[in-house]
């Protein structure tokens, strides 16, 4: 099967790999779109994870049930799926705690495992949802993304009838300032720098930078130690941050600020098993996700796909790589 591996830093290379054969807990999917992340990216240019190379890259991805291991009994060939790209150990202590998403041996897709930019991956079958007739496989790549904007909205408390400030107009800003909508959000503020992006999210306020004490929530949806001080500097009194999105360095705090409003700053990473939620939202009409993937390129054009990825803010927001309906 034809592979986009990592060799190095900047170098990801088309290549040949055998089919993988599942395990008895898994199940091999035939790709059909697999969406590029901006994970994928900062992992190609820098590798900040350590991913062991070669890797194949690739976390966001849905297709088709090629074969299943003995124990997968819960699907079958044939089957539309969407995979989710973490795998929890279920042995350690977060695990027993219930917070597999915080797994401390956790495996990932793309990671520590060949992951979904090639024509077939392997994922554990508690990892994988059969995806509903309407949702098209580029949306469908979209589970994981979805799921982790859930659990965003979700560390913020309940947003229903709050103001929430989203600090980026990237995808998952997009996403995140969708969520938030539809859960009632009062208002929602959008912070973000390119007119294009910001003008694809529907029912939010956007602006350039955000206004000081306006929300009760602000999520911090880019990777920048900027934007985490105007989130912080955002919130009203009792109002809370979700780090959503890694940085690049350390960021200096004013403590003294927080204590004297009783603020709140907290992570999301991952997701606590919100697969079947964001499933749903995938169909949901209102929310309209499919307006996420701005372009969908044949795997053949690959090397577009990426820069149009990394450099195309102006004119993209969510990217896939797409591989023929039928082997
Ligand atoms: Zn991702
Ligand atoms: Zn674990």
């Amino acid at each position: 099967m034809q592979v986009l591996q990592m060799r190095g830093p900047g170098e990801l290379v088309l290549t040949t790999l055998p089919v993988p054969t599942p395990g008895p807990r898994d199940v091999l999917i035939r790709t059909l779109a697999a969406t590029i992340c901006t994970s994928d990216l900062h992992d190609l240019a820098r590798n900040p994870f350590g991913i062991a190379l070669p890797r194949v890259l690739g976390h966001e991805a849905a297709g088709v049930v090629a074969a299943c291991g003995e124990e997968a009994r819960e699907f079958a060939p044939g089957m539309r799926v969407a995979a989710h790209p973490v795998v929890p150990c279920g042995g350690c202590a977060e695990c027993a705690r219930g917070f597999g998403h915080l797994c401390a041996r956790m495996g990932h897709l793309g990671n520590d495992r060949d992951g979904a930019f090639a024509e077939y991956f392997v994922q554990r079958a508690d990892r994988v949802r059969r995806l509903p007739e309407q949702v098209p496989a580029t949306v469908g790549a979209l589970l994981e993304p979805v799921a982790v904007c859930l659990q965003a909205v979700a560390r913020a408390g309940a947003v229903h009838g709050r103001d929430v400030l989203v600090a980026g107009d990237g995808p998952f800003g997009n996403i995140i300032a969708r969520l938030a909508v539809g859960q009632g959000a009062r208002r929602v503020i959008v912070a973000g720098r390119e007119p294009f992006r910001l003008g694809r999210i529907p029912g939010v306020i956007t602006v350039k930078s955000a206004p000081k004490a306006s929300a009760d929530v602000s999520i911090l949806a880019v990777s920048s130690t900027q934007a985490a001080v105007s989130c912080l500097e955002a919130l009203r009194p009792r109002g809370r941050l979700v780090v959503f999105s890694a940085l690049p360095e350390a960021v200096a705090l004013d403590l003294t600020s927080l204590h004297l409003r009783e603020q709140e700053i907290v992570g999301a990473c991952n997701d606590e098993e919100r697969l079947d939620d964001a499933l749903r939202c995938l169909s949901d009409p209102e929310l309209a996700l499919h307006e996420i993937v701005t372009h969908a390129l044949p795997f053949a054009r690959w090397t577009e796909a990426f820069a149009l990825a990394r450099d195309g803010h102006d004119r993209a927001l969510k990217v896939a790589i797409t591989f023929p309906e039928t082997a």
